[in-house]
């Protein structure tokens, strides 16, 4: 008899079970579902492919299956047949932020835009939307490789927008151009002093004309209204959206704000949130990250985002040695020794995991050693959001130290292009060194730091292992040496989160007991040419077993 291997299978998997979280009885319209009919990687050294995942009503994968038949029983199994498609363990982006991805898709999005004329354009077009004064605000333009050569002046937005104040912001974070409405109403049109770490651009006359950088920004930003609640949550939902369609099952949301606990917590209990959510909330917080508060099963809320330093583009990063490009500063210290100190003695006794962020050498050294210091073990799991640059002496210290370096593969094919100005050839050994921390025995979480970056789980897999930029180019001391395998490259996007985030048990790989959280792409990652990783497509994401987003196929 040919019956329903199956679904017999799966059966006598959950009878002989005695985990108690597995034991839970079955929801009653629950069916058991069965993903098959693709590739699917485990994630595991043996099997690395099995023919087929079962999951239970509960969520969990009861068992994974060799060969079976095809003759199932609609009523006892749910078949989800994966059409010749491939199937990964779910995809968790280590550090991006929620509410910035999903303002991102809600306001202006500018990326892309190739030149002042068509940005010019592009805003004459959303004016028409406008009410007469209203602010319109965008973001995401870049002018790299823009035939005129130069940034946006207020200037060009004055030419379509006299009256409504325009305000766009660079791809980076760190400028915008205003239209001149936009700096009169912020009151820097004709003020000519800038506040420390900003700067106005002005003529000749003291005028500014409208690009505006860094602590400068605030005024203008400050137009700008406050969002509400609803526009917040409106955010995160966008953003959660946004991010399983790409493809990711869960985020670990840095700098998260007090009120995206009790947001998401909402959105979850209405049903509303469809991807998994570790929170890393930034200092004001931690009270929650203490008492574990607004948890689901879905959500968890254990940590807290603290800065040593700033980032290397505008040379914020502190360095042990000057910047090769202006040897007047070693970067920004954010956090001196003694609060770091008193930080983590509080996050220590407080069960509180710290995820500090240190891009430059000594930023790195300072969180190393201030660890072995205080003599902190592994089991904490603090991680260290970027780790970019490393002294080559710290790149063992780090990995024996037993703090996560948490990294941006994009970031390194993006920063590699000014990094060498920045810090010399010479230090780019410890630059984005993947391959060598993984080596000394270091546990890596993957991310990728969106809305900075793109958040796209292909271009951060492609960038970890290519080492290359989006059009194949590398250049001198990029360390093609740190390039990384298939392999680690999947690691760093599954086990590496789920370990980092205290949720190895659950999540990571695909095998009995864990969560049923999977990632399908139409193409297999792990053997496809280099190139044509930028070229798959996500086609279904599940998270906790329920198929929360699938593309037409
Ligand atoms: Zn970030």
């Amino acid at each position: 008899m040919r019956l329903i291997a199956i679904a017999a299978f799966a059966i006598a998997a959950l009878t002989a079970c005695t985990d108690p979280a597995l034991a839970a009885p079955p929801a009653p319209e629950g069916k058991i579902r069965v993903f098959t009919g693709g590739t699917i990687y485990t994630g595991l050294a043996d099997p690395a492919t099995v023919e087929a995942v079962i999951v239970g009503p509960d969520g969990r994968i009861i068992g994974t299956a060799p060969p079976l038949s095809r003759d199932w029983s609609e009523d006892e199994v749910e078949i989800i047949d994966l059409a010749g498609a491939v199937m990964f363990p779910g995809f968790t982006d280590a550090h991006a932020h929620l509410q910035g991805i999903g303002e991102r898709e809600l306001t202006l999005n500018l990326e892309g835009t190739a030149s002042i004329d068509e940005l010019v354009t592009r805003i004459e077009a959303e004016l028409q939307a406008l009410a007469p004064g209203a602010i319109l605000f965008g973001r995401g333009w870049i002018e790299t490789g823009w035939p005129e050569g130069r940034m946006p002046s207020a200037a060009d937005l004055d030419a379509v927008s006299p009256d409504n104040p325009v305000i766009l912001v660079r791809s980076d974070g760190h400028a915008l151009v205003a239209n001149t409405a936009a700096l009169k109403a912020a009151e820097i049109y004709d003020v000519a002093a800038d506040p420390p770490g900003g700067r106005t651009e002005r003529d000749e006359n003291f005028k500014a004309t409208g690009i505006v950088i860094d602590e400068a920004m605030y005024p203008v930003l400050s137009l700008v209204q406050d969002p509400s609640y609803e526009q917040i949550q409106q955010a995160l939902e966008t953003g959660a959206n946004t991010y399983v369609a790409r493809g990711w099952t869960g985020i670990h949301n840095m700098s998260a704000l007090r009120d995206h606990a009790r947001l998401l917590k909402a959105l979850d209990d209405e049903g509303r949130l469809r991807l998994r959510v570790y929170n890393a909330f930034d200092t004001r917080g931690f009270d929650i990250a203490k008492r574990r508060e607004f948890e689901t099963a879905r959500i968890t809320n254990r940590a807290v985002k603290i800065y040593i330093d700033g980032a290397l583009g505008s040379r914020g990063a502190l360095l042990i040695e000057p910047y090769s490009d202006r040897p007047e500063t070693s970067g920004l210290e954010i956090l001196d020794s003694g609060n770091l100190h008193n930080l983590m003695m509080d996050a220590e006794e407080d069960g509180v995991q710290l995820a500090i962020h240190a891009i430059g050498d000594l930023a790195n050294r300072r969180v190393i050693e201030k660890f072995e210091e205080l003599d902190y073990s592994a089991d904490l799991r603090w991680r260290i959001e970027h780790a970019q640059l490393l002294h080559p002496d710290d790149i063992a210290r780090l990995a024996t130290s037993g703090l996560i370096p948490s990294m941006q593969p994009s970031h390194a094919i993006g920063d590699l292009h000014f990094a060498p100005a920045r810090v010399g050839i010479d230090r780019l050994r410890g630059a984005y060194a993947w391959a060598s921390l993984l080596k000394a025995g270091a546990m890596i979480a993957g991310g990728s730091d969106a809305p900075v970056e793109v958040g796209s789980p292909t271009i951060e897999f492609y960038a970890a292992v290519a080492r290359k930029d989006l059009t194949g180019f590398s250049g001198e001391g990029w360390h093609p040496e740190e390039a990384l395998t298939r392999q680690q490259a999947l690691a760093l996007f599954t086990t590496g989160p789920a370990y980092a985030a205290f949720q190895e048990n659950d999540l990571g790989t695909i095998e009995a007991g864990k969560i049923a959280d999977f990632t399908v792409f139409d193409a297999d990652l792990m053997t496809i040419p280099e190139q044509q990783i930028l070229k798959a497509r996500p086609l279904m994401t599940v998270v906790g077993g329920e198929v929360v987003w699938q593309a037409e196929w």
